[in-house]
């Protein structure tokens, strides 16, 4: 017997490196009407560096201090900005100790005990609140040079800023270009990052709608907000922060390589080659198989 073309059409994009979960996913992405991409990771390679640790005066710690406790809370985490300070302490021969009571806040940061002391890492926004001072002068710097900046605190107060640079995909800016043409809108960004590295980043992809700032649960709202209007939103994402999203949309799909657990049980198909490209290839095989269905 010959393949029903939905099941012809999953093998296909198995050949393109793309776990599809069934043949009702495939159906759906035949008719999705516009797609929002998730940054870190998604968008871009998601092994970014740690370019400049800047030093708090008002902190009291120097730079081993601050990396070494700041990687010690970080090691627990899957989050690509975890791993850019944990590689950023073993490059300088740091060997971190072991956090206790470690927890992940998804789109926020993280925080763990290290010894005697209470250590936060992640989002300025979320970690300094509207204060000015110091950090607060770090962070603009940084964020104007379309870095992500990273806050480090140690029971309470601000020790460091961490600046951190990632790389767009290669190939992001087709892929985006052939979402746009398949669905006919232009794709937007929903990302946690900060405005400034979150536009630059879209720019270099071709994407000037651009959501930032956003925790998951506002994914989510974007999303909604679309399908109310008569959107059928296809996610691609990776990390956990997206995995709401994923489920929520009519249609999900993980980035695999280095994606969370969480995103690729809630996406409906996993990108397992690394590759943007593969996300419109699975989209125009979804028509053609529809095509053949109808
Ligand atoms: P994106 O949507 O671009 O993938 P996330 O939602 O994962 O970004 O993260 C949003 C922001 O939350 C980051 O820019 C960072 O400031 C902060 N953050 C989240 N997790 C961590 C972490 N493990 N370490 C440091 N910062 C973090
Ligand atoms: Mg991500």
């Amino acid at each position: 017997a010959t393949m029903p073309p939905l099941l012809s059409a999953i093998a296909n994009a198995g050949r393109h490196g793309v776990l599809v979960k069934s043949a009702v996913v495939m159906e759906r992405l035949a008719t999705v009407t516009r797609v929002a991409l998730d940054k870190t990771g998604t968008l871009t390679e998601g092994t970014p560096r740690v370019t400049e640790v800047r030093i708090l005066a008002g902190g009291g710690l120097d730079e081993r201090q601050v990396l070494a406790l700041a990687a010690a809370a970080e090691h627990p985490s899957e989050h690509p900005l975890a791993r850019a300070v944990v590689a950023a302490a073993r490059e300088r021969g740091i060997r971190p100790e072991t956090a206790r009571d470690f927890s992940a806040a998804p789109g926020r940061g993280v925080r763990a005990q290290v010894g005697d002391r209470t250590v936060r890492v992640g989002s300025p926004a979320r970690l300094l609140g509207g204060a000015a001072g110091e950090a607060r002068t770090a962070v603009a710097e940084m964020e104007e040079q379309g870095r992500t900046a990273v806050v480090v605190l140690a029971d309470g107060a601000p020790v460091a800023v961490l600046a951190v640079a990632d790389r767009l995909r290669p190939g992001a800016a087709e892929a985006v270009a052939s979402l746009g043409r398949l669905t006919g809108a232009a794709p937007a960004v929903l990302t946690g990052d900060n405005r400034r590295a979150a536009a630059l980043v879209a720019a270099d992809a071709g994407i000037t709608d651009v959501r930032a700032g956003l925790l998951p649960q506002d994914k989510v709202a974007a999303v909604r907000a679309w399908e109310e209007a008569g959107e059928r939103v296809l996610v691609v994402g990776d990390g956990v922060n997206d995995a709401p999203a994923l489920a929520a949309a009519h249609s999900g799909i993980a980035m695999g390589r280095a994606g969370s657990d969480l995103a690729l049980e809630s996406a409906d198909a996993v990108v397992v080659r690394d590759e943007l490209a593969a996300v419109p290839a699975v989209v125009a095989l979804s028509r053609r198989a529809r095509r053949l269905v109808v």
